[in-house]
């Protein structure tokens, strides 16, 4: 053999090799029994000293009572190659820098990748501030105590866990939410606090003479994981809703979060496992969702927590009926996989003509707690003033089975949850909102030409207008990409 041809044969014969078991790469995962293992842990985030500033309103409100104690229900589960922990908290909001100090101390302890751990606020109206919001301002003590306690459950839930199944689907529950913006006819809205006419109202009251139609939709479904020990025992129970809160709680409380988290344990049977079963219920796209039918005429007078009861057991019902469905199918042989990008959007600052008009408004308003709408989003415009023309949000994917979890660190209107469901290439897919971070609402395009109070610039409302597209498009991109990294066995 000439000399020449002996060297391409030699060059050849690594090729051939490597292109061999490259192809052959996909079948071998394919093949390789995956063995999931999870566990599962409450932390618990009731502050010990009092009072505390809750937000959720325009004014602080200072609290002392406790009804029912705040968690971060948490919740690790590893396929042998990739860990995730999901950490969902009893708060309002939590900010960008809490959740990346806890992630980077959960990554020291535990290994599992700052990356692969989600965050989110459940979206209580009765918890601690943790981050500046309208009138109230978190402290550093409890802050701290938050992130202590949230590092402190992935450690725990990451030392119990042992071999695992899982079931995801989805059930459904039409009755508990509906879409809180409402078009109205002219003449009955108000000026909004900038001195414009909105076309659309939040919150217009019951049967109000003014109501033309919903300005969104609603979206029933509950999505759920169900995860057990392998002879069937519930380690815990991730469900997903978009609906904003319940409210109506002296007090602190976990509002129906957390009433659903023990009536999802009592229909499983989980009371008396160990370890503690963990329920948990996240929040969905339900920026512009809440429990009030304004269509219809008040309903008497409810107790304290009495309806946060009554949707979580209307919700946890509904979710148990879609779960009996599958129970049969839990699986042991489920990948994971999680994708995260972080993307830069415009910040709507105020003008120097707005900067200037919110001066003297808040030069003539009676303090130190401001009343009036104009008042309270004058300081907004000026605290907004200091903001960056731009601001990087996170938007993380996560895949378990061929279920999907997009989060996105907004509160995120209806209407952007359901075409992301719909466009996922993951069947279920749920949206986590609140979730890495906080940066307002988000709205679409259109509802922000319509108005109303999510849209009305403050620290509460100031991504650029298109920054729905954005995510959107985004968010899609990395459920693809987590969608793409399946076994075959799994599709
Ligand atoms: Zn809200």
């Amino acid at each position: 053999m000439p000399r020449v041809r002996v060297a391409v044969a030699m060059l050849l014969i690594p090729l051939v090799v490597l292109l061999a078991f490259a192809s052959s790469r996909p079948h071998l995962a394919a093949q390789k029994p995956r063995s999931l293992s999870a566990g599962a842990y409450a932390s618990d985030i009731t502050p010990r000293k009092f009072p505390v500033s809750v937000n959720g309103h325009m004014t602080d409100r200072q609290v002392s009572e406790v009804h029912d104690p705040l968690r971060a229900r948490c919740l690790v589960l590893d396929d042998g190659k990739t860990t995730v922990a999901f950490v969902i908290v009893d708060s309002c909001m939590i900010p960008r820098d809490l959740c990346d100090r806890a992630k980077e101390l959960i990554q020291k302890k535990t290994g599992i990748p700052a990356r692969n751990v989600l965050i989110a606020a459940t979206h209580t109206h009765s918890a601690v501030t943790l981050t500046g919001a309208f009138q109230s301002e978190p402290v550093e003590w409890y802050r701290e105590f938050v992130v202590e306690q949230i590092v402190h459950g992935v450690e725990r839930a990451w030392q119990q866990r042992e071999p695992a199944q899982v079931a995801w689907g989805v059930g459904e529950d039409a009755t508990q939410v509906f879409n809180r913006r409402w078009f109205m006819k002219p003449g009955t809205i108000q000026p909004n606090p900038f001195g414009q006419v909105d076309q659309v109202r939040m919150n217009p009251g019951y049967q109000h003479p003014g109501l033309i139609k919903p300005a969104g939709p609603t979206d029933p479904q509950i999505g759920f994981l169900s995860v057990q020990a392998r002879d069937g025992r519930p380690i815990a129970f991730l469900a997903n809703y978009a609906l904003h809160y319940v409210g109506g709680v002296p007090g602190l409380s976990a509002d129906y979060f957390g009433a659903f988290a023990e009536r999802i344990q009592q229909l499983l049977g989980a009371e008396k496992v160990h370890p503690p079963f963990v329920g948990i219920m996240s929040n969905g796209a339900s920026g512009d969702i809440n429990n009030i039918n304004y269509a219809g005429p008040a309903p008497g007078k409810r107790a304290p927590y009495e309806q946060c009861r009554l949707v979580a057991d209307s919700v946890a019902r509904k979710v148990f009926a879609a779960y009996q469905q599958v129970a049969q199918h839990h699986r042991a042989d489920v990948s994971l996989a999680v994708a995260e990008q972080e993307i830069e959007l415009g910040v709507r600052l105020p003008s120097e003509a707005d900067l200037a008009r919110a001066q003297q408004i808040l030069a003539q308003a009676r303090g130190p707690v401001l009343t009036t709408l104009p008042e309270i989003y004058a300081r907004e415009t000026v605290l907004l003033a200091r903001y960056p023309p731009t601001v990087r949000l996170k938007l993380q994917a996560i895949r378990v089975g061929s279920m999907g979890i997009g989060a996105i660190p907004c509160e995120v209107f209806c209407e952007i949850g359901l075409e992301i469901k719909a466009k996922s290439p993951l069947k279920p897919t749920c949206i986590i909102e609140l979730a890495n971070g906080y940066n307002g609402y988000l709205p679409t395009p259109q509802q922000h030409e319509w108005g109303g109070y999510e849209t009305w610039r403050a620290r509460s409302s100031y991504l650029e207008v298109r920054a729905s597209d954005k995510i959107t498009a985004t968010l899609l991109e990395l459920l693809r990409e987590v969608s793409q990294e399946r076994p075959s066995s799994e599709q």
